[in-house]
């Protein structure tokens, strides 16, 4: 079986391994259009955390090492056009047109920072990092600059703001709604992240609509939204990522936000054509709504899918929650599966929870607040969120895993756990909730 790869990221690079654990016999070549695969996309993240001491750092994979497994990889491989119908593939190599034909394909293009609707942002001064040599324009053109400009306050423009303003340049963020990281936490959770924002000296611009940029040579950057400008040394694009997928022919079937169609075995409308991660839309939990949610596991858990069902059906995927984590303004922020203002435009009834709690048994235990989101009637967890000074990203798993289960606020109460004073309380952080009706803590109902 000859099996054709397009794109050595997250998705690809899962589909490929997997293929190569299932089947040794297997024909592998991933096509990939830059000059390295493996890029971590907030490379440029972790070089202004330290983490790192160079962007050359940030890879999650090497060439050498797919090598190692059989699989072959085409570095500056650029593909042109896919022709179903014959199965083959036209790619750019070395300047040179070349042909590939495949038994079975899998398209994993991803996604860039693009947005349609502000005009001037695809110029080359406005800067996207998502690849290691945008990382590289943008780290040379950040280190010259005093003052940034941020569009978006999602969780890539509000780890930049946090980041470039512990180096002292002046930052302002422009975010569309009335809070930032709306999709993941609800209004109240994360106040005191912003409030500490305001107090590190962001110039925070919300309810505001960037219309244009314009960004011309060496000149300073302005920024248009509404009647009002900023004018700054540069600007990052930090909002939502998109697919670009000029090269499939009309046999395969698009969403209307032009992400591929796929099922829950990654099958696209063309037989023995498959497409995973931030190409495609893909079920929200195990309903049938398709939505996009461009993250990292999901790339690697849909490449894994594909994978595994190229000769026949075998694995569905189970879902997404968008479950994230990270560490912004001196909070830890976790998140996973739908908040309460979501559940509005859904035809579910859900009952929300917040309460403050002790992390360890310790005098001076920090605390995290956590809100749970659950069904009305059946008690059914379906979101919970955190935000603490410690760090409790790891439970959020505990969590995602609780909703993919489909576990009971009053089956919470009976998860094993451990004890010990000095890691935590007499009872778990996520068994917590199944006292809500005796505790204190504010109830939000
Ligand atoms: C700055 C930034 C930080 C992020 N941080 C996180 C994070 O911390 N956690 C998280 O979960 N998600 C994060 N994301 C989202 C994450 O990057 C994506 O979900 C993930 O990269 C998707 O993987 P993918 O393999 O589907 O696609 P991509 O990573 O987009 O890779 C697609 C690959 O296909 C190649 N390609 C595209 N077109 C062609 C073509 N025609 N021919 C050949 N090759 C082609 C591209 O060069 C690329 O290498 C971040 C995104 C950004 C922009």
């Amino acid at each position: 079986m000859k099996v054709v790869i397009i794109g050595a990221s997250f998705a690809g690079v899962a589909a490929a391994l997997e293929v190569r654990k299932n089947n040794s016999d297997a024909e592998i070549i991933l096509l990939e259009k830059q000059l390295t695969l493996g890029y971590i996309p907030n490379g440029l993240h972790l070089y202004w955390e330290n983490k790192i001491s160079d962007l050359d750092s940030a890879y999650f994979i090497t060439k050498k090492q797919l090598e190692k497994q059989n699989i072959h990889c085409y570095l500056e491989a650029s593909v042109e056009k896919v022709h179903t119908d014959r199965k083959v593939v036209e790619y750019i190599y070395q300047e040179q047109e070349e042909i590939i034909t495949y038994d079975k394909l899998i398209i994993a293009t991803g996604s860039s920072q693009l947005s349609q609707k502000i005009s001037g942002s695809a110029s080359e001064n406005v800067l996207k990092y998502k690849r290691h040599h945008e990382a590289q324009t943008a780290l040379a053109k950040i280190n010259d600059s005093q003052s940034v400009a941020i569009i978006g306050g999602g969780q890539v423009g509000i780890e930049a703001a946090d980041l470039l303003s512990k180096q002292q340049k002046r930052v302002t963020l422009i975010e569309n709604m009335d809070y930032v990281l709306f999709k993941y936490f609800d209004k109240e959770m994360i106040q005191p992240l912003q409030q500490k924002m305001l107090e590190q000296g962001i110039d925070l611009r919300l309810n505001q609509t960037v219309s244009a940029i314009e960004a011309e040579g060496e000149q300073p950057v302005t920024v248009r939204f509404g009647n009002d400008s900023v004018t700054s040394d540069t600007v990052i694009l930090g909002v939502n990522v998109r697919p670009d997928l000029h090269f499939l022919d009309e046999h395969i079937k698009l969403h209307m936000d032009q992400t591929i169609a796929v099922d829950r075995y990654m099958r696209t409308s063309v037989k023995d054509v498959f497409a995973v991660g931030d190409c495609i839309q893909l079920a929200y939990g195990d309903g049938d709504e398709t939505v996009y949610i461009p993250l990292v596991n999901n790339a690697v858990r849909t490449g894994i899918v594909a994978a595994a069902n190229l000769s026949e059906p075998k694995m569905a995927f189970k879902g997404s929650l968008r479950t994230i984590g990270t560490f912004l303004f001196g909070y830890y922020i976790a998140s996973t599966g739908i908040t309460e203002a979501e559940s509005m435009f859904t035809d579910q009834t859900v009952k929300a929870y917040r309460q403050e709690v002790c992390l360890t048994s310790l005098p001076d235990s920090d605390t995290v607040t956590i809100k749970w989101v659950y069904d009305a009637i059946s008690h059914v967890l379906v979101g919970a969120q955190m935000i603490s000074k410690s760090n409790i990203l790891e439970k959020i798993n505990t969590l995602a895993l609780a909703i993919q289960t489909k576990q009971t606020l009053e089956e919470l109460q009976q998860k094993d756990y451990f004890f010990h004073p000095s890691f935590t309380q007499m009872i778990a952080t996520t068994n917590l909730v199944s006292w809500l009706e005796e505790r204190a803590d504010e109830n939000e109902n």
